[in-house]
C-alpha cells in the first residue's frame, strides 16, 4: 500500500478502495501511472500544466471506470423530460439513461475541448497535468416550464463514490480576503485509448470541514456570477490555488497553459517577489489560449472588488499586468496576454479577429484550430465501418489524419452503401431513445444543440414558421431537435429558450409535418446521440463571433452534413462541400456588433438552403438502387464530411500545440 500512496499521493482512507491495488488503478496498470507521475515530478522532463475552469471528460460515453464498490445512485441512472409539440407525450414519458453521469465539472464547448485535449495528450503519451476545480454541485440542473422557459435547479452528485475520482493526502490554503480557506485536492486519471498512458487531472475542492460554512460553498457551482465577488473568488481559486496544488504535490512543471483568461492569477502567484526583468523572463513559461471574441468572454473586474479578495501584492501584480483602459478595471484577458509568451486563437478566422481586437499583441497571436477527440465522438457503427476498412484508415484512432484516405473509397459502391446504412443505424438509435414522440428514421431530421448563448441564435430556424411549414408540405416532413442550457444569469439566452418553447407549443396541429422536440439537460451523452443520429447539424452563430465551435466537427466525423453560417472552423472547411453555407458575412477586417443579430435576413437565407437539403435528403431516402441511390450527392457529401474530420480533431491539434508551443517529448 505504501507504494500506491506515494505514486498517487492517495489519502489513506481512500486506499481501502478495492478498485486500487499495487497492480492497478481501476483497470489501468499501476506501472503506466507510475511512469506518467515520475516524468511529471522529474526536473529532466519538460512538462506542461493545463489550467481550465471546466473539464468535460465525458465518462458517460468513453473510458468509463467501473467500480467494484457501491456507486451512489446520484452518479448513475437519470432521466429527463422533453418539451415538444405533442404535449400529451411530454406528460407521460421521460427519457431514461442508464450510464454513469458525466463528472459535472463543465458547462459546454470550452470544457469539452479541455477534456478532449487531455485525452489526446494521453493518446500521444505527453507529460501533461490538468488543473481544475471539483464543482460539488456541478453547473446546474435544467427544467423546462411552459410560459417560464428554463428553470435552473441544483445538481447533486457524489464525488466520494465517483469511479476513478480519488481524494489526495494533501490540502492547500488560499486566503479569500482575510479568511484562509482550506482546499482538498482530488485526482482523476485520463487514460489513453489503448490504456497505456494517463494524464493526471487535479481538482480543488473547498468543501472541507475546517472552513466556515460560506467557505465550504465556494466550489459548489461552476460560473456562479450573481456578484462580481464570486467571479473573482472562483478565478483566484483556479489560478492561485491551482499553482499551490502543483507545488504541494511536488510536480516539476516547465510551462503553464491557461485555457481562457479565467486562470490568469496563476501568473500573479508565480510573479510574487520577482524583479521586473525576472517577471519578464517568467512569461516564457506561460501560454494562453483565447477562446472568444464575445465581450462577455473577457473578464473586466473592478479594482475595489478585487481588493476584497486579493492580497496587496497580488493586486499590485494584477494591475501591472492587466490594467484596462478604464482605470477602475483590471482585464484578465490582458493579464493572460501580457503574461504569456505564446498567445493562441482557436481557428484561422478567430486569429484574424483576435489580432484586430488586441492590436498591441498582434505579433504573438497565432491560430491553432480546435478539434475533437475522435475515439470519444465516433459512433459504434462508424467505428465498425472504419475498422472494417482498416487498410485504408490505418490506425485512425491515433493518427486521425488517415481519415482523409476515405477519398480512395469514393467510387466504391459497397462502401457507400455501408456508410449510408451505418448512418441509418445511428438514426434508428436516436429515434428509439425518443420513440414516445413517434419520431421516424425515414424523416428529414435536423438538430440545433449547444449552449443557448445569444450570438449562437438558438431560435433562428423558428423565425418564420409559415415558411418552415410550407417547405415541409412541399418536400416532405421535418423533425427538429433542440438541446442546450442558458447560463442562469444570461437573461437573453434564457429568453431564447422561452421563445422556442412558446413557438413549439403553438405548433400542436402541425405535428405531422413539423415535429419539434427540445431535450432537457444537454450533456455529452445526449450530444453524442444527436451529433451522430440526425441528418443535418445546424450551426447558425452570427459571424464572426463563434471563435471555433466544435459540435459540428463531432457531426462530420459521423457523416452528418452541415447547414452553417460562415464562421469559426467552418470557414476552413467551406470549400469542401460538407453541406450548405448561408447568411451574413462581415467584410474583411470588420467585426460588427454582436447585438445586431440579423434574424430576419439570415433566417430567410437559412430556409432557402434548408429546402435544398430537405429535397436532397428525400431524394436519397426514396431512391432505389437502380436510380443510383448510393451514388447520390448526399453520400458524396457524407464522404467529404469524414475527409475533413481527418483535420478537425484533437490529435492534429495537440500535435500542433506541442510542435509550436509546448515542445514536450512523448514518454516512452
Ligand atoms: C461539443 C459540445 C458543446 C460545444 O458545442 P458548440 O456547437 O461548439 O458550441 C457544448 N456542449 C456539449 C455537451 C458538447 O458535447
Amino acid at each position: 500500500m505504501k507504494q500506491i500512496e506515494n505514486i498517487i499521493q492517495l489519502d489513506t482512507n481512500s486506499t481501502k478502495s478495492v478498485d486500487i491495488t499495487n497492480k492497478s488503478f481501476f483497470d489501468i496498470p499501476m506501472d503506466y501511472i507510475a511512469n506518467a507521475e515520475k516524468h511529471l515530478h522529474s526536473a529532466e522532463t519538460k512538462s506542461v500544466a493545463y489550467f481550465s475552469m471546466e473539464f468535460g471528460l465525458a465518462p458517460s460515453i468513453y473510458n468509463t471506470y467501473i467500480s467494484k464498490n457501491d456507486v451512489s445512485k446520484l452518479n448513475k441512472k437519470r432521466s429527463f423530460e422533453v418539451f415538444s409539440n405533442m404535449r400529451q407525450m411530454d406528460y407521460y414519458h421521460l427519457v431514461n439513461i442508464d450510464t454513469l453521469v458525466d463528472m459535472p465539472i463543465y458547462s459546454g464547448g470550452l470544457g469539452v475541448l479541455a477534456g478532449d485535449t487531455l485525452k489526446s495528450c494521453s493518446d500521444l503519451k505527453l507529460p501533461l497535468l490538468g488543473v481544475g476545480i471539483l464543482w460539488n454541485k456541478g453547473y446546474f440542473d435544467q427544467k423546462f416550464c411552459f410560459h417560464f422557459g428554463q428553470i435552473p435547479g441544483e445538481f447533486t452528485w457524489d464525488p466520494n463514490t465517483y469511479p476513478g475520482l480519488v481524494k489526495l493526502n494533501k490540502c492547500v490554503d488560499v486566503a479569500i480576503g482575510d479568511t484562509v480557506i482550506k482546499f482538498y485536492i482530488w485526482k482523476y486519471y485520463v487514460s489513453s485509448f489503448d490504456k497505456k498512458h494517463v494524464i493526471p487531472l487535479i481538482l480543488l475542492d473547498a468543501n472541507h470541514p475546517d472552513n466556515p460554512e460560506w467557505g465550504r460553498k465556494l466550489t459548489d457551482q461552476l460560473y456562479t456570477s450573481h456578484t462580481v465577488w464570486w467571479k473573482i473568488v472562483q478565478r483566484k481559486i483556479l489560478g492561485i490555488g491551482g499553482m499551490r496544488a502543483i507545488k504541494a504535490l511536488g510536480y516539476n512543471i516547465d510551462l503553464y497553459h491557461l485555457n481562457e483568461g479565467h486562470a490568469a492569477f496563476a501568473f500573479v502567484e508565480m510573479a510574487k517577489g520577482l524583479s521586473d526583468s525576472k517577471m519578464k523572463a517568467l512569461t516564457e513559461h506561460f501560454a494562453y489560449t483565447c477562446h472568444t471574441p464575445v465581450e462577455a468572454g473577457h473578464d473586466r473586474l473592478p479594482i475595489n472588488e478585487l481588493a476584497k479578495v486579493l492580497s496587496e501584492e497580488e493586486l499590485k501584480i494584477a494591475r501591472k499586468q492587466g490594467q484596462d483602459i478604464n482605470p477602475e478595471l483590471i482585464n484578465l484577458t490582458l493579464i493572460a496576454m501580457n503574461s504569456s509568451a505564446h498567445v493562441n486563437a482557436v481557428a484561422r478566422k478567430h486569429e484574424e479577429v483576435t489580432k484586430i481586437q488586441f492590436p498591441s499583441h498582434e505579433e504573438k497571436i497565432s491560430g491553432i484550430t480546435n478539434g475533437i477527440h475522435v475515439p470519444t465522438w465516433i459512433s459504434e457503427s462508424f467505428e465498425t465501418l472504419f475498422d472494417k476498412y482498416k487498410d485504408v484508415f490505418v490506425d485512425w484512432k491515433n493518427i486521425s489524419i488517415n481519415l482523409q484516405n476515405i477519398n480512395s473509397l469514393y467510387d466504391n459502391t459497397e462502401f457507400r452503401k455501408e456508410l449510408w446504412n451505418a448512418h441509418k443505424l445511428n438514426k434508428k438509435h436516436l429515434m428509439s431513445l425518443l420513440s414516445p414522440w413517434m419520431v421516424q428514421d425515414n424523416v428529414f431530421t435536423i438538430a440545433w444543440a449547444r449552449r443557448a448563448a445569444p450570438y449562437k441564435r438558438p431560435s433562428l430556424i423558428l423565425q418564420n414558421i409559415k415558411h418552415l411549414i410550407s417547405i415541409a408540405k412541399k418536400n416532405g416532413p421535418i423533425q427538429i431537435l433542440f438541446a442546450g442550457k442558458a447560463h442562469p444569469n444570461d437573461f437573453v439566452g434564457s429568453g431564447n429558450i422561452k421563445e422556442i418553447l412558446n413557438i413549439i407549443d403553438s405548433l400542436g396541429e402541425h405535428r405531422n409535418l413539423l415535429k419539434i422536440l427540445f431535450l432537457e439537460n444537454y450533456d455529452t451523452y445526449i450530444a453524442k446521440q444527436l451529433i451522430s443520429g440526425v441528418d443535418v447539424w445546424l450551426n447558425n452563430p452570427l459571424p464572426p463571433f463563434e471563435a471555433s465551435g466544435t459540435s459540428g466537427m463531432k457531426a462530420v466525423l459521423n457523416g452528418v452534413l452541415q447547414l452553417s453560417t460562415m464562421d469559426g472552423w467552418v470557414v476552413e472547411a467551406a470549400d469542401k462541400e460538407i453541406g450548405e453555407i448561408f447568411g451574413y458575412r462581415p467584410d474583411d477586417g470588420e467585426i460588427g456588433n454582436e447585438e445586431d443579430l440579423k434574424m430576419r435576413e439570415d433566417s430567410s437565407s437559412l430556409y432557402k438552403k434548408l429546402e435544398e437539403m430537405v429535397k436532397d435528403y428525400y431524394h436519397v431516402e426514396h431512391a432505389d438502387v437502380d436510380k443510383g441511390k448510393y451514388h447520390s450527392k448526399w453520400i458524396d457529401r457524407m464522404i467529404n464530411c469524414i475527409e475533413v474530420a481527418g483535420f478537425f480533431n484533437t490529435s492534429r491539434m495537440v500535435n500542433q500545440y506541442n510542435d509550436n508551443v509546448w515542445k514536450m517529448t512523448p514518454i516512452q
